[in-house]
């Protein structure tokens, strides 16, 4: 039994996830662990669980944040 470190719960199937091969983290669910892992946009705050931009030292889900918080020179991947 391992208890989540986001909500808490307690799963039997709980997940265990290393981050560049530092700390292990248990969560319950994959949703749990886009919440404690994945980045957030600078912009629009949404968690970025795919690619993201970066810019500025920020991250950003897509470009059309990026643009909006002012980096002009980035565009989607085509
Ligand atoms: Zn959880
Ligand atoms: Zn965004």
């Amino acid at each position: 039994m391992a208890t989540c470190e986001v909500c808490g719960n307690e799963y039997d199937k709980a997940m265990r996830i290393s981050v560049g091969g530092g700390d292990a983290h248990t969560f319950d669910s994959f949703e749990c662990a886009i919440q404690r892992l994945a980045p957030s946009c600078a912009h629009c705050g949404c968690r970025i669980v795919g690619h993201g931009t970066e810019a500025g030292g920020h991250m950003y889900c897509c470009a059309h944040c990026a643009r909006h918080a002012g980096e002009s020179r980035i565009k989607d991947r085509v």
